[in-house]
């Protein structure tokens, strides 16, 4: 049965870039929304709208029961969950599944997989993805940990396995703190995340965070969109990402996108997923899968033309890949900044009302923001807020025409980190593509000292 009615389990940007993709192929759609967002634009855009629940997300966007009624309510037979909240939740897909509603993601087993870090990266290993060196799976006897971290050589990540977010990591640089860091980094995860279980990664010094975007059908048929490259990130989080990487040769790309392409066609992966890896001097090392559309999606949309958001649609609805391999070309370059309402130094949050937004526009300049003048950004969320995105035919013209974005963009009443970006663009190895996932908080240390 076509999908004709999708609920979108989600918020903010990337709730109106679904409703957009739906509407583009003749779906309606279904918002659902916090008390908080009541006024929000996805809410207003939708076809229908359900309040779900008061504005903390335990009680609203995480909040399954609500949901799942608002999609019986609404007559919804599909669901969207967007990025965050219940995306990566097998259970909530499992949920949605039972009761005959479409998933729009992937089979709940994988990802639950993907999930559970120690069982990703054992998973990957196993399809043929090269991994940073660290234990054979989980680890707790200190003694073995030590063992191996002087094989792999120090300093060494202890990472928990169901961390997340950039969250449940800790660097050991010297065998004496081995064991202690051990135990923090356990009792902190069991804390966090309700699992205690760590394992041991080599540390490495300063690499770029290099990931590709695939697709599968669910029948063991799978593309790989090429990659994207996030190593400008504040707290592991990213803050500006471009395609391509200007550090990959087109031979890099192909080799390495058919390695993952193939290893998704062999799990008979359905829908987008994104894998992650890290890169030093021209080396891959798997870190993670992401199995649901990222925030930075868009730039693989702009160099490639195909919209992502239709094609997990169309998957999830049982049709074919839209396109093959051999007729997939990368075209031209894109940077995507994430504009958040934060003062652009101190990065505390900065939300409230919106006095005046103008987003800035011509050829090749996309913006994607729930934002009107007169909108209150809600404190309860992430303080994203706008997504620049520009496409050029090559890195230097994509960089100047994201200049001249950035300049036309207004958003008064709000602090915005779009002078950071101004300021970005500015700095000679942004420029020259030269820099690592170390590169912006050094900067940032040496702007303030
Ligand atoms: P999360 O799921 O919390 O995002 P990831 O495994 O994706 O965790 O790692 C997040 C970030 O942490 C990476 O983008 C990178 O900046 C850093 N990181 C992770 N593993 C390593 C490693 N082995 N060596 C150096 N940095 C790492």
């Amino acid at each position: 049965m076509p999908i004709t009615r999708l609920l979108i389990a989600n918020r903010g940007e990337i709730a109106l870039r679904i409703h957009r993709a739906a509407h583009e192929m003749g779906i309606e759609t279904v918002a659902v929304h916090s008390t908080a967002d009541a006024d929000a634009m996805h809410v207003r855009l939708a076809d229908q709208a359900i309040c779900i629940g008061p504005p903390a997300a335990t009680d609203s966007y995480l909040n399954i029961a609500a949901i799942i009624s608002a999609a019986e309510i609404s007559g919804a037979d599909a669901i969207h969950p967007g990025y965050g909240f219940l995306s990566e939740n097998a259970k909530f897909a499992e949920i949605v599944e039972a009761h005959g509603i479409t998933w729009i993601g992937p089979k709940p087993e994988h990802i639950r997989t993907m999930g559970d870090k120690v069982e990703a990266k054992r998973t990957a290993g196993a399809l043929g993805l090269p991994l940073v060196p660290g234990s054979d799976g989980a680890i707790s006897d200190p003694k073995l940990a030590a063992k191996i971290a002087e094989e792999i050589g120090y300093p060494v990540i202890i990472k928990a396995a169901s961390g997340g977010g950039g969250r449940g990591m800790k660097v050991c640089p010297s065998p004496d703190q081995l064991e202690t860091l051990m135990k923090q980094a356990g009792s902190e995860a069991k804390a966090a995340f309700g699992d205690d279980t760590v394992y041991l990664e080599k540390y490495l010094g300063n690499p770029r965070h290099i990931e590709f975007q695939v697709f599968g059908d669910g029948n063991g048929n799978a593309i790989h969109l090429g990659e994207r490259d996030c190593s400008l990130q504040r707290r592991h989080q990213k803050v500006m990402e471009e395609a391509p990487s200007p550090v990959l040769s087109s031979e890099d790309r192909e080799r390495m996108g058919g390695v993952v392409a193939k290893a998704m066609a062999e799990m008979g992966y359905r829908g987008a997923g994104t894998i992650e890896f890290l890169w030093e001097d021209g080396e891959f090392y798997f870190i993670e899968m992401n199995t649901r559309l990222q925030v930075e999606h868009p730039v693989t949309e702009a160099i490639t033309g195909v919209d992502l958001v239709r094609e997990q649609i169309r998957i999830a609805d049982g049709k074919p890949l839209s396109v093959t391999q051999e007729e997939l070309e990368f075209k031209g370059h894109a940077i995507e900044c994430r504009i958040n309402a934060e003062d652009p130094w101190t990065f505390a949050p900065s939300p409230g009302k919106v006095k005046a937004y103008h987003a800035a526009g011509g050829m090749h300049v996309r913006v994607d923001s729930g934002l009107y003048a007169g909108y209150s950004i809600p404190p309860y969320y992430d303080s994203m807020i706008a997504k620049l995105i520009v496409y050029g035919r090559t890195r230097e013209g994509c960089i100047m025409r994201l200049k001249r974005a950035l300049k036309e963009m207004v958003i008064e009443g709000v602090k915005t980190t779009i002078p950071l970006h101004e300021a970005l663009l500015e700095q000679p190895d942004i420029l020259n593509g030269d820099y690592s996932i170390k590169w912006l908080e050094e900067w940032l240390d040496k702007r303030e000292g």
